[in-house]
């Protein structure tokens, strides 16, 4: 419910009574939560059939009587549908953060085996774009965090690195645990970024003028997430980069015990 009240007054202006307006406003209380429901229920419904094209796009990609003209053409569904299957987790992701409802689910977990994960998931990628990437990951860095999230960060860079990168160039990814944190760098010899755009990188739906103009096709949403798990965790997220010679993200998280917020 919400009450409105106001006291009234006679001619000379004294007081003579009051008004109290009650209003019902469940439904549009209502109307607002369906409204945040609706984003979020039709990115989660688009991802089953899309996964599904993919995976039948994947296979029929590899089926021995194509000519190399309906491969071609099979091939760019595919990477189409993938792209797709990414805006549509962005969204997915932005529409059920909008409320802060993003939350972290907390175990003890070593952070470096988690960027060895993601360096490999992401070596594909890396290959068929002619990277080089270079790890240097020694020792287990155990803190307190949330496997899954710290996972979408990495995974997100990497994508990055891979995609604002040049064609041979390379990717170095780096953990340097000390005791109060740990430091994981991801660093890449692409595009870069200017000291203009860099205040707004982390930004929803920013993408830089380089981004904008290129055949790269991104939401502008991977990095702005990124960052709020980042500091869930009572890390941060952080860029540097020269325009034309790459760009090193740098995450940090702490090594102190963190409950999830
Ligand atoms: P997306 O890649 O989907 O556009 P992100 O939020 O991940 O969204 O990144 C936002 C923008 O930051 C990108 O559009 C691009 O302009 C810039 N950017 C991100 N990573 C890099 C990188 N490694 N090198 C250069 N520019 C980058």
């Amino acid at each position: 419910y919400s009450a409105t009240s106001r006291q009234t007054r006679n001619i000379d202006g004294e007081p003579d009574g009051g008004v109290v307006v009650v209003r019902d406003v469940t439904v549009e209380l209502e109307a607002v939560r369906a409204r945040e429901n609706l984003a979020a229920s039709v990115s989660h419904e688009l991802r089953t059939p899309l996964t599904s094209i993919i995976g039948f796009l994947e296979l029929a990609v590899d089926a021995p009587e194509l000519t190399s003209e309906t491969r071609r053409m099979l091939d760019i569904a595919a990477r189409n549908s993938e792209r797709m299957l990414g805006l549509v987790t962005d969204l997915l992701q932005t529409a059920s953060d909008k409320d802060g409802s993003l939350t972290l689910a907390i175990s003890s977990c070593d952070v470096a085996e988690l960027a060895r994960q993601a360096v490999e998931s992401s070596g594909l990628a890396a290959e068929q774009r002619g990277l080089t990437v270079v790890t240097s990951i020694d020792r287990p860095a155990v803190i307190n965090a949330d496997p899954f999230r710290i996972r979408q960060v990495l995974d997100n860079l990497l994508s990055n690195a891979v995609k604002y990168n040049r064609t041979g160039g390379s990717i170095t990814v780096s953990v340097d645990a000390a005791d109060d944190a740990v430091r994981i760098d991801v660093t890449d010899t692409g595009v870069g970024v200017s000291e203009a755009d860099q205040a707004h990188l982390f930004d929803r739906f920013f993408r830089a003028g380089s981004a904008r103009r290129s055949d790269v096709v991104g939401t502008g949403l991977g990095l702005g997430i990124s960052r709020d798990i980042a500091k869930l965790h009572g890390g941060s997220l952080s860029v540097t980069s020269e325009v034309g010679v790459g760009s090193t993200f740098s995450l940090v998280l702490p090594v102190t015990t963190q409950e999830a917020a």
